[in-house]
């Protein structure tokens, strides 16, 4: 048999999996803390680029605001400058009006950050507009009318965020007073600030979701715009913080801060130059971080998809390592119990090469068997292990069941045979063996594989078995016939063998019926030895006995198959003819009176003759009941004795 597999040689495959554990461990923490790593640079990359973006964007928003207000303050100075006197008074032609508001509108063209030019006498009314065909609008309460008309020092003014009276749009307006050469208060030139113009120009939230732009008043921190939308309180909450840092007075700077929403921000501020404002920038670095976030997002999903598809490898190929451990392990243990079971088997197992018809194993309960050594044994022929017939016989069926199993046949792969083997002193053992063809990987038999079992011992019981049935059929048979003989016992007279009295009480009931039954004839015939007191008192009682033995046998060989002879008292005999008229009763009666005359019985030195009176009834005609017909029987015979005895009567009235 082959080799058995040395359980040690599986260790190698299980310290390979434990290695390849650890590998993927490492790799699980080199990527654990290279993410790391990437994450603490990008929220440094985040930090920076918030900064580097909030410093950008002040800069840009307080370059153009700076050049906006230089633009309307050159503007209104130059209006304030070039205003006909007449213009403001109390009469003036619609010439000087068109040409005022055409000048307007030409400093207000292309100029989208305000709405655009206007002219208000130094009663607070609405003179000129650039955007003409306006309704009359009375400023005189507004803060900058007011202010420029208390305070002669002024030259220019800006107003806080109101909202316009025909339009509702929020608004700052810039403005510097008209007056005469004097000093008198004549009125203002006005532009207004187009703020939701501005702050959409400067969406802040472009640069992501946290991101703020503000313009505050330099002079009293007022909010003039903010971008995203700001309420009053988070203002103020953002204005005493941007105090802290503001108050130094330094025209631009920058700090980091939590303010009303508890966002971390980059703070940035420039001085508008020239101007009473103040731009805000304030980035968040999460608006950036978001951004990683998301890819971290997808990054993650793609790692632990990876981690997950390398743990199913890992845990499959962890299992195929312990199953082909265990099925290693298995096969050991089950071919290492098959080994056992064949060293200690009674049966003798073995293996047979088919292409040299050689023994290539046998087990040790071969010296039993053959009194061989297992290893004289491998290699022998057919012819060296079988006798000439079973060699034959065994290659025949090899032969036969390679063709079947070639042929797809499955159930061929199995056989069981009776082998006579040959032992080492040339004597046979009768075995039976049980082979099965062993496929190699290509579903081809190179080999056998038999169990043989020495039936010597079976053969033996079977042969005891036999003969024992034999014994056991030949007392069936005798108790057979001595069944059979006590059968005729109950129903014969021990005397004469004919049939005893209560038989005829039976059969007679049954044919009287019969003849009733069908119509035909039957006629009883009653016989009684004459004087036959005489003849035993005579020649003694045995001699009696033998006369009625010998009248039995004479009457009993001289009648039909279908009749019944019964003794029917001590020395009366009654015979039953079925289907038998009473003429023809009659004569046959009278046959056996002639016969029994005829007859001698020879005892001792005696010859005895004797004679018999017959009495005949028939029916249907002398009675149709047993009793009528044995009583009319009887008379009849009786009426033979009294008529002088040797002599037949049938019975008559
Ligand atoms: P009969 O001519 O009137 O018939 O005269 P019989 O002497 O035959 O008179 P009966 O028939 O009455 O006599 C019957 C005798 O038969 C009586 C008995 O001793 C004898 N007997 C009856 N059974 C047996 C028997 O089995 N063996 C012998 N040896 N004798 C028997
Ligand atoms: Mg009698
Ligand atoms: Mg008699």
């Amino acid at each position: 048999m082959s080799a058995f597999p040395d359980p040690s040689a599986i260790q190698p495959r299980r310290r390979s999996a434990g290695r390849l554990l650890v590998v993927y461990i490492a790799i699980l923490a080199a990527a654990v803390l290279l993410l790391g790593l990437l994450l603490a640079e990008v929220y440094r990359q985040a930090g920076l680029r918030s900064e580097l973006d909030a410093e950008n964007l002040a800069g840009l928003v307080e370059q153009r605001l700076s050049v906006t207000l230089r633009r309307i303050q050159g503007d209104l100075e130059y209006l304030a400058a070039t205003l006909p006197s007449e213009a403001l008074g109390q009469e003036h032609d619609e010439l000087l009006r068109s040409r005022v508001e055409r000048l307007l509108a030409l400093k207000a063209e292309r100029f989208p950050e305000i709405l655009g030019y206007r002219v208000v006498d130094a009663a607070g009314l609405l003179r000129f507009n650039s955007q003409s065909g306006r309704a009359a609008i009375d400023v005189h309460d507004r803060d900058y009318f007011m202010t420029l008309r208390d305070d002669p020092s002024l030259f220019i003014y800006f107003s806080e965020v109101l909202v316009g009276r025909p339009t509702g749009q929020p608004m700052l307006v810039v403005a510097v007073p008209l007056r005469d050469p004097d000093g008198a208060f004549r009125g203002v030139v006005m532009a207004p600030l187009d703020l939701d113009y501005i702050q959409q120009k400067h969406d802040a939230t472009k640069l992501g979701g946290r991101s703020l732009l503000l313009l505050r008043r330099a002079d009293n921190g007022h909010l003039v715009m903010s971008r995203p939308q700001m309420p009053e309180e988070s203002w103020a909450l953002t204005e005493r913080d941007l105090q802290a840092h503001i108050a130094g007075g330094e025209q631009s700077g920058s700090a980091s801060f939590s303010s009303f929403d508890d966002i971390g921000r980059r703070y940035v501020w420039r001085r508008v130059s020239g101007y009473p404002f103040h731009v805000v920038a304030a980035i968040a670095p999460d608006d950036y971080l978001d951004r990683w976030w998301k890819a971290l997002g997808s990054f993650a999903l793609v790692a632990l998809s990876l981690v997950l598809a390398l743990s199913l490898v890992l845990a499959r190929l962890l299992r195929a390592e312990r199953e082909a451990t265990t099925t290693g392990a298995r096969i050991a243990e089950s071919e290492a119990r098959y080994r056992l079971l064949a060293d200690n088997s009674y049966d003798v197992i073995w293996t047979l090469d088919i292409a040299s018809r050689r023994l290539t194993y046998v087990s040790p309960s071969v010296t039993a068997l053959r009194d061989y050594q297992p290893q004289e044994v491998v290699g022998q022929t057919l012819e060296q292990w079988l006798t000439a017939d079973s060699a034959s016989r065994l290659d025949g069926v090899i032969e036969q069941h390679l063709k079947r199993i070639a042929a797809g046949d499955r159930s061929a792969q199995v056989v069981t045979c009776e082998l006579e083997q040959l032992r080492r002193d040339g004597d046979t053992v009768p075995t039976e063996a049980v082979v099965s063809y062993l496929l190699d990987g290509e579903g081809i038999p190179r080999s056998m594989l038999g169990i043989s079992r020495d039936v010597r011992e079976r053969k033996r019981a079977e042969q005891a078995l036999r003969e024992s049935n034999r014994q056991l059929r030949l007392r069936l048979d005798e108790i057979g016939r001595l069944q059979l003989a006590l059968q005729e016992q109950a129903v014969r007279d021990g005397l004469t063998g004919l049939f005893n009295r209560r038989y005829l009480d039976d059969i007679l009931e049954r044919e009287v019926s019969r003849v009733r039954r069908e119509g035909t004839p039957l006629a009883l015939v009653m016989i009684d030895i004459d004087h036959f007191k005489t003849i035993n008192d005579t020649y003694g009682h045995q001699a009696g006995d033998q006369v009625l033995r010998i009248l039995a046998a004479a009457l009993q060989a001289d009648i039909r198959a279908e009749d019944i002879a019964c003794r029917y008292g001590g020395e009366e005999i009654l015979i039953l003819l079925p289907n038998m008229p009473l003429a023809a009763a009659v004569e046959r009666a009278e046959h056996w009176r002639q016969r029994v005359e005829a007859l001698t019985v020879a005892h001792g030195e005696f010859v005895i003759a004797f004679t018999v009176s017959l009495g005949v009834s028939a029916y249907p005609e002398h009675g149709k009941t047993t009793d009528d017909l044995v009583r009319c029987a009887d008379l009849a015979l009786y009426r033979a004795k009294t008529a002088g005895r040797n002599r037949t009567l049938a019975y008559a009235g």
